[in-house]
């Protein structure tokens, strides 16, 4: 009698990343088979038009803090806004949208759009920033946190107040806490760094004008350690067995990997050579951009 031993085949391993960052974390804990497609083997995405305005959106933001704090006028915003989309206009997340006609004027459009509450919001000229798009990272262990905080600034007594932009919509009562979860991950990252807690961790719903505050605590900062160690005990299991489950949910919907999913009769041994010649394919060929 064969000795079944002898002929099953290994499940692949994959090599254990060494950083999480939120994002990660989140996606690793909303679907494992999600997480290694993304960010183990890092499998190209083509790019989403949600995901492309938010990016293009956080840079005219960006570009505002850059200017001098009298001069960040509702003018000066759509002059970075029109910076900043003509920044991407080569970028293959902007490339990859094969905008033509008139769907490029409308991109435009809604992009300007994002921004329309921004000075409702919040008085531009009263921040205090000490930081944009600030890289960050700690060690917790053998592993590093790491992150990019959109805005850190100074209030009025001198605390650290961490803001995070969202292009997205905000979230409903259920959902308020777990959007927070990942500024709570950024909260840690400034007290590792500075050795100081942010005394405020504000989220700017930019589309609906809506902002959601809280007040880290020494509670929420310690269950972010917690959290993301054991997240990454189970990323580090995952990467050793080769066993990424599939988790279905409406998240499915928006999922760029459906296709070499089990859970849609899909084969994800092809994802690593499929993915990456649609990518490839899907930027080949040049789209006429519009000058007018
Ligand atoms: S289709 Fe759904 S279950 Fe499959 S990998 Fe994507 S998110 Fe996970």
């Amino acid at each position: 009698m064969a000795d079944m031993t002898d002929t099953a085949v290994p499940a692949p391993t994959y090599p254990v990343p060494m950083s999480l960052s939120p994002s990660r974390v989140s996606s690793f804990t909303s679907c494992p088979m999600q997480f290694r497609f993304s960010s183990i083997q890092k499998l190209p995405e083509p790019p989403g038009v949600a995901t492309t305005k938010g990016t293009i959106g956080h840079r005219a933001l960006e570009l505002l803090f850059v200017r001098r704090a009298a001069d960040r006028t509702p003018e000066a915003l759509a002059a970075d806004m029109a910076t900043a989309l003509d920044e991407y206009r080569t970028h293959p997340d902007y490339v990859g949208l094969r905008l033509e006609g008139t769907a490029v004027d409308e991109f435009d459009r809604n992009c300007h759009a994002l921004v329309d509450k921004y000075f409702a919001m919040e008085d531009p000229t009263a921040v205090r920033e000490i930081g944009l798009e600030l890289w960050m990272e700690a060690s917790v262990g053998h592993l590093t946190l790491r992150g990019i905080i959109d805005r850190l600034e100074l209030d009025d007594d001198g605390e650290l107040v961490v803001t995070d932009y969202k292009t997205g919509r905000a979230p409903s009562g259920n959902f308020e806490q777990k959007s927070l979860a990942g500024v709570h991950f950024y909260s840690f990252l400034c007290e590792a760094v500075f050795g100081k807690r942010p005394a405020k961790i504000r989220l700017m719903y930019l589309a609906s004008g809506e902002t959601i505050e809280t007040v880290p605590s020494a509670q929420s900062v310690k269950f972010i350690t917690t959290r993301t160690t054991a997240v990454w005990s189970a990323v580090e299991r995952a990467c050793t067995t080769g066993d990424f489950r599939p988790r279905k949910s409406k998240l499915c919907d928006w999922c760029s990997f459906q296709q070499w999913c089990p859970e849609f009769g899909g084969d994800p041994s092809l994802a690593a050579s499929e993915a990456v010649a649609a990518y490839d394919e899907l930027l080949a060929t040049p789209v006429a951009v519009s000058t007018a």
